[in-house]
């Protein structure tokens, strides 16, 4: 079988979220990063190894299926450890007029250096990015970052800064006897 469209190794993913950026957004956890940050939210996220793997049109397919969807949201993991594929989904999602929102350990200036494979490429279909390390040190309630160090990037002007302010905080999904929550530690 040949497969041509990119493939994503995911850790999680869920349909709709209201704590992962502006609106109700699809978000995908990705699998795999290179940082070790003290007390990192999502720490079975952080190996490099097979996970879930599904390709770009999949993801894409998935989706367009769900209705009023503002955009997708990119975690991890280090989303720019597999940029290159997701700089094809993040394309076709600002096509249909939809926002883009990433996390990344790196800050701006690294992903901007030319050393990451497809960064750059990312970095153009990214409306909002929210970068630099987990600090625990300065952990705090800070709007999409879970220390003050991490910095909002509105790249693209498509989401606004006003936008994220009835963003919660904290949002709690209940699945097979499971509960689990999504978004930041509340200090
Ligand atoms: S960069 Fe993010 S995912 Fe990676 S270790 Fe740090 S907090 Fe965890």
């Amino acid at each position: 079988m040949i497969i041509d469209s990119p493939l994503l190794n995911i850790a999680s993913w869920l349909p709709r979220s209201y704590a992962n950026g502006p609106g109700m957004r699809m978000v995908i956890w990705l699998q795999g990063c290179p940082f070790r940050c003290v007390n990192c939210q999502n720490p079975d996220y952080l190996d490099f190894k097979m996970n879930q793997i599904v390709t770009v049109d999949k993801v894409w397919q998935l989706f367009q299926k769900i209705p009023n969807l503002s955009g997708i949201s990119f975690s991890g993991g280090e989303p720019f450890a597999q940029a290159v594929a997701l700089a094809e989904l993040a394309k076709r999602v600002q096509s249909e007029g939809k926002t883009v929102v990433c996390w990344s350990g790196y800050s701006l200036a690294q992903l901007q250096n030319g050393k990451i494979q497809g960064a750059m490429d990312l970095l153009e279909s990214v409306d909002l990015l929210i970068d630099g390390l987990f600090r625990e040190e300065l952990a705090g309630d800070h709007i999409l970052r879970g220390s003050s160090n991490q910095q909002l990037h509105f790249l693209s002007g498509r989401i606004q800064p006003e936008e994220l302010e009835e963003i919660p905080r904290q949002e709690w999904i209940i699945k097979e006897n499971q509960v689990t929550y999504t978004g930041f530690p509340i200090k």
